[in-house]
């Protein structure tokens, strides 16, 4: 993904979590982790919600999990059948209000090239699955 010249700012997390959902990622390592981090990206650019820092709860930063707590909605986006990103949630205590497994319709491979086609296929079933 290139990066474009117009900066686009984002509402801080904190401020909009109980009127927005949130989604949490794992980007993991691989062509689904990817996958899982891109519809993330691309679902906070339509305004379906708002992208936060998954590692962030899993460091342990009390204002992270205070976010997830509060949401309207937590919406996580696993690379794969580890649910990483749903683990890191649950250890913190964070309610999910649903979950989605890339994997299911990306195959995973060790790369980090993945398609453009996959990423707006794989939003689109995030966007019906979560009710977007
Ligand atoms: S859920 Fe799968 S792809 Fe995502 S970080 Fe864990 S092992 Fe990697």
């Amino acid at each position: 993904m290139e990066r474009s010249s117009a900066v686009k700012m984002l509402e801080p997390c904190h401020r909009i979590a109980e009127h927005t959902p949130m989604i949490w990622v794992c980007s993991g390592a691989s062509s689904t982790g990817r996958v899982a981090h891109e519809v993330g990206v691309l679902l906070t650019l339509m305004g379906k919600g708002r992208m936060c820092c998954t590692s962030a709860i899993g460091a342990g930063s009390k204002m992270h999990v205070e976010i997830a707590l509060k949401a309207r909605r937590n919406v996580v986006i696993n690379g794969c059948g580890n649910r990483c990103a749903s683990k890191i949630l649950e250890s913190a205590g964070v309610r999910i209000d649903c979950e989605v497994d890339v994997s299911k319709y990306v195959r995973k491979m060790p790369t980090l090239d993945v398609l453009e086609g996959d990423v707006k296929e794989v939003a689109e079933r995030v966007i019906e699955e979560a009710g977007l």
